[in-house]
């Protein structure tokens, strides 16, 4: 295997990141040492945050442009590196930006093409389709460093057509949102849930999958490499099957084999 060593940089503003058990997990699948690591942005300077207050993106339906960051901007970037869990309103960023930023953290001593990182983080990948012309939240973006959005877990998978269809009408109505909240809770993934390490899982093994194969993927909801696009196929791929699917687990068979 093209794999001699993990990786995995926790986000501590996520305490359900259940970060040891995951290492865990990980070691178990594909039977390579993985190292637990700080937040990555505990290594970041100036310069990072200035690079990543300038990968911010304001117009949804424009493809990427580098902004030029107020000092307000930097200082906001700067102070969640020493506590990621100072949020403003949600920050979206370019993700393959956002990627390099964070190669740029890993020490080229790392940078061996064998030793895969992969980086959580709560902040909010997103990338420009060419298809729709506007940008879209990612969970994932594999690479070497792999990152997983944790409020791209949350945010990028669609929750069920009739919740939107509801909070429109009860807003217009002035509704009260939070009873409707109710109605639909445990359908889709909330902030401090649970169920948050289970689900990273499966993000961890198309992060991994891509590293080795190229592809991270699968069609199937009956796999754990299911690209989910609905809240309600997230959770059924990685707790109800909890699986990879017989084609997927063969080919993981042949790789720890190797
Ligand atoms: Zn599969």
């Amino acid at each position: 295997m093209k794999l001699s060593k993990i990786f995995l940089y926790d986000e501590p503003a996520v305490p359900e990141l259940k970060v040891d058990e995951l290492c865990k997990f990980v070691e178990n699948t594909f039977s390579v040492p993985v190292e637990r690591r700080k937040n990555i942005f505990s290594l970041a300077n100036e310069q990072t945050a200035n690079k990543l207050a300038s990968c911010r993106i304001f117009n949804t339906r424009k493809s990427f442009e580098a902004h030029s960051p107020t000092r307000e901007e930097i200082e906001f970037e700067i102070a969640t590196f020493f506590d990621s869990r100072k949020t403003e309103n949600i920050v979206m960023y370019d993700g393959f930006e956002f990627q390099r930023i964070v190669g740029d953290l890993v020490s080229e001593y790392e940078s061996a093409l064998d030793l895969l990182h992969i980086v959580f983080t709560n902040k909010l990948t997103c990338t420009y389709d060419e298809s729709d012309y506007r940008y879209h939240g990612r969970a994932v973006i594999c690479s070497n460093p792999a990152i997983i959005s944790t409020t791209g877990i949350i945010e990028a998978p669609a929750k069920p057509r009739g919740y939107y269809l509801e909070l429109i009408s009860n807003v217009v109505q002035g509704v009260n949102v939070e009873t409707m909240k109710k109605k639909y809770q445990g359908t889709y993934l909330e902030y401090n849930d649970k169920r948050f390490s289970a689900i990273s899982e499966g993000y961890l093994l198309q992060t991994i999958f891509y590293y080795l194969t190229g592809d991270a993927f699968c069609e199937s909801r009956e796999c754990r490499l299911n690209n989910a696009h609905w809240q309600s196929d997230l959770l059924y791929s990685q707790l109800e099957v909890g699986k990879l699917c017989e084609k997927h687990q063969k080919v993981l068979e042949q790789l720890t084999a190797s």
